[in-house]
């Protein structure tokens, strides 16, 4: 996950100065230059990290903040501050035509996850949006593309304008645009063609495809772990395209940060969306605000909750909650918890987004979590409607039919038995309290 060492090392620089009483040139330095190293770490470009520094170092030293009841806690609001102007001080939005239709295309190296990022765009205009999207695969170059966004696109229930490898990217917009006003779309998202490398034929392309289309929209995507790179390439593609805003993805994968740090500074071209997984629901709006705050270990609660209304069934979660409440939870409760977790990300992800809970999401791991989950979903799908709703009839001889349908021991079957009667006892006892979002504290 990115930006994870980041985090501790900002931590650890905060630490320096928000426990002292007093403010001092020295003190200041110390924690400056604390947080000069972490940003360097996380591969910041090197001017960015020195106008950053020398920013903070300027407000920090000011009067008011010297005669601050807490210097320190005034010294990182203004850290905070600093790295939201960074980030981009506005949050980006779609330009959209309000006379007709709205036409994104999509453009970046091969390999960054356009294609997933057109399909994750086009769910997300039609689902928060309100939008009737077509997806248009102009990408005819890299073999299997098309296909790849017809799948996607059949996912997500948005159609998908293809004529084929043979036809080129330019036709095929054409034709496209004209099916689009044929059949009322009024979101247009095309896929286009990358290549390993920028190179000129690419750029002509796509410069043709500009020129018919007028997109309302150009969205570079750049893959978050080639850390520099990013600025590099968003810069190219700028100069020749103006692109409009940038799509980071990868970002849940081991990139230290510094490529989307450095990026809206360097190139001012803002960042719309942050991808952060394969699945066509792991893609999340850009604000500037909350990442400065999850990159502080700060938390990002607002993110949180509205994924969860995204992509949590409210009505059931409220309802298995009440279950619980009154004492009438089961396995089929639980088992219906763990899907709806499962739609909201990474365990490490909603930790990280919990104030106080980033420390803990360092130590949860992922794969281990997955497996475990895995593992309590096969053995309440074993079980028979029966079993789930009275996990007490329990006994021995349906506890080994029941491990043997699931693959696991008879011992794996007892420890979830024994976190759910936790579980129920807990949520008796705190009756109007958390929900049950600790299926472990059994040590399964
Ligand atoms: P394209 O060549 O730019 O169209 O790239 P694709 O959309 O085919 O993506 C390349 C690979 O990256 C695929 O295996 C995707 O599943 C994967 N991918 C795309 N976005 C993300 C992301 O945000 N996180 C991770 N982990 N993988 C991603």
């Amino acid at each position: 996950m990115a930006f994870e060492s980041l985090t501790e090392r900002l931590n650890r620089a905060m630490k320096t100065i928000t426990g002292q009483g007093k403010l001092t040139e020295s003190n200041m330095d110390e924690m400056l230059r604390e947080v000069r190293m972490s940003l360097l770490e996380a591969d910041v470009n090197y001017q960015v990290v020195k106008d950053f520094v020398a920013n903070v170092k300027e407000k920090a030293l000011g009067q008011k903040v010297l005669d601050a009841l807490n210097p320190g806690q005034m010294v990182v609001k203004i850290v905070k501050e600093e790295l939201q102007q960074l980030l981009g001080n506005e949050d980006a939005q779609i330009h959209f035509n309000d006379n007709g239709i709205t036409n994104i295309m999509m453009a970046g190296l091969q390999g960054t996850g356009k294609t997933t990022a057109a399909a994750k765009i086009a769910r997300y205009l039609k689902n928060k949006k309100n939008k009737k999207a077509l997806l248009v695969a102009c990408d005819v170059i890299r073999p299997a593309a098309i296909e790849q966004l017809q799948t996607l696109g059949e996912s997500i229930q948005v159609p998908v304008f293809t004529l084929g490898a043979e036809t080129s990217a330019l036709d095929t917009a054409k034709a496209a645009d004209q099916y689009a006003k044929e059949n009322g779309f009024d979101t247009v998202i095309y896929d286009t063609a990358g290549r390993l490398h920028i190179d000129e034929e690419l750029m002509n392309e796509l410069s043709m495809m500009k020129d018919f289309l007028h997109p309302q929209e150009i969205l570079l995507t750049v893959d978050a772990m080639t850390g520099q790179d990013i600025v590099t390439v968003a810069r190219e593609f700028n100069e020749q395209l103006q692109i409009t805003a940038l799509i980071v993805t990868k970002l849940d994968g081991d990139a230290r940060g510094g490529g989307l740090l450095s990026v809206r500074s360097i190139t001012n071209v803002p960042v719309l969306f942050v991808s952060n997984g394969e699945k066509v629901d792991d893609l999340e709006e850009f604000h500037p605000d909350r990442m400065a705050e999850r990159i502080l270990g700060m938390g990002d609660i607002l993110s949180l909750i509205e994924k969860a209304q995204e992509n949590m069934d409210v009505e059931l979660a409220a309802s298995s909650m009440e279950r619980m409440q009154s004492g009438q939870f089961d396995m089929n409760d639980l088992l219906s918890q763990f899907e709806q977790m499962n739609r909201l990300g990474s365990f490490k992800g909603i930790l990280k987004m919990i104030p106080g809970m980033n420390k803990m999401a360092g130590m949860v791991d992922d794969d281990q979590m997955n497996a475990q989950i895995k593992r309590m979903r096969a053995i309440i799908n074993s079980m028979t409607p029966k079993e789930r709703a009275r996990p007490d009839i329990l006994k021995a001889s349906r506890k080994n039919r029941i491990a043997k349908g699931a693959g696991v021991k008879v011992a794996d079957v007892n420890k979830l038995l024994t976190s759910f009667d936790q579980m129920k006892m807990m949520s008796q006892m705190m009756s109007g309290g958390m929900p049950a979002m600790n299926p472990f504290g059994g040590g399964f």
